[in-house]
């Protein structure tokens, strides 16, 4: 394969991103995630032959935490298909991922997986199907990276547990629309240790190689998703991958992607590569301040990106 020269784009992003590693806010609405020093930053590409290209802090582990909802989306849409959309929808919220104005309107049914309360849904269609969801979640990023050690964090999975008003709400508002299964407390549990998840960037950029891949891993062979599945999932993560930024992120970078408040974003180039970037501090609406600008340099730089 042809690649463009990735080693050269990222050294020269790394050196230009230098000033903006600090301009975002660190999220502390989860007291362990604000002890996360601001100016790490890192990036990796994973490409589909198995070269890994890496800058900055790209071994680092840090809280994958709305990450985690492409997994758990992905394993969830393996066990139901289609049907899982007669439970959570396909459109942008146009909302906070956080929020619980639509769940009044539209009947607990929330607007897409990867805001909250999509992904509670989500979360209580694993809990119904394993003993332990967020166990299963981990055995299915084990298995994605062949990295055997990772796992979650118990003291931010504890520390979100302990702040979890919102999604707690959020939980029993579904509840009562009848769209939770599982007791709204046990889906909340799964959920925060889901996102307590611990991975680098070079994990996640490989965890994700399988939605560039037609649905199957390369590290394990494993068929995630049959083709078009994938590419579904990746659709999503098109309009609805990164808060209420979506359609801002789309024109500046061009990549279906998956953002974190632990300020890590995943992005795939179906046919090609997978990338994720980390810098902690956020921009106003979540996403990694540094972290969008650095894949909008990358799919500017390389001319690379699915348009
Ligand atoms: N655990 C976080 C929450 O529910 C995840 C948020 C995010 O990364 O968007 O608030």
């Amino acid at each position: 394969m042809n690649h463009p020269n990735y080693p050269a784009i990222l050294e020269e992003i790394h050196r230009d991103i230098a000033p903006w590693r600090t301009a975002g806010r660190v999220a502390d609405y989860i007291p362990e995630l604000a002890r996360v020093p601001a100016e790490r930053f890192g990036m990796a590409i994973v490409t589909l032959d198995g070269s890994v290209y890496s800058v900055g802090d790209a071994y680092e582990r840090f809280s994958i935490q709305s990450i985690s909802k492409l997994f758990a989306c992905t394993l969830a849409f393996q066990l139901l298909g289609d049907a899982l959309w007669e439970r959570v929808g396909r459109e942008p919220s146009g909302t906070a991922f956080n929020s619980l104005v639509q769940l009044e309107t539209e009947r607990g049914k929330p607007r897409n997986p990867f805001i909250n309360a999509g992904a509670l849904v989500v979360t209580d269609v694993l809990c119904r199907r394993f003993v332990g969801a967020e166990t299963a979640l981990v055995q299915f990023v084990r298995r994605l990276t062949g990295a055997a050690d990772l796992d979650y964090d118990l003291r931010v999975a504890q520390s979100e547990l302990a702040h979890a008003e919102r999604n707690r709400a959020m939980a029993h508002f579904i509840a009562s629309f009848g769209n939770l299964e599982m007791p709204a407390d046990a889906v909340i549990d799964a959920y925060c240790r889901q996102c307590a998840i611990e991975m680098n960037c070079v994990e996640l950029a490989t965890a994700a190689l399988f939605l560039a891949n037609g649905g199957v891993a390369p590290v394990s062979g494993e068929r995630v998703l049959d083709a078009s599945s994938a590419k579904r999932l990746s659709a999503l993560m098109l309009t609805c991958g990164t808060y209420d930024a979506a359609g801002d992120f789309v024109y500046r970078v061009g990549l279906p992607a998956k953002s974190g408040v632990g300020g890590g974003i995943v992005a795939v180039l179906p046919g090609e590569m997978a990338v994720c970037v980390w810098s902690p501090g956020l921009d106003a609406n979540g996403n990694s301040l540094a972290g969008v600008k650095s894949l909008e340099w990358l799919t500017t730089r390389t001319g690379q990106s699915i348009f």
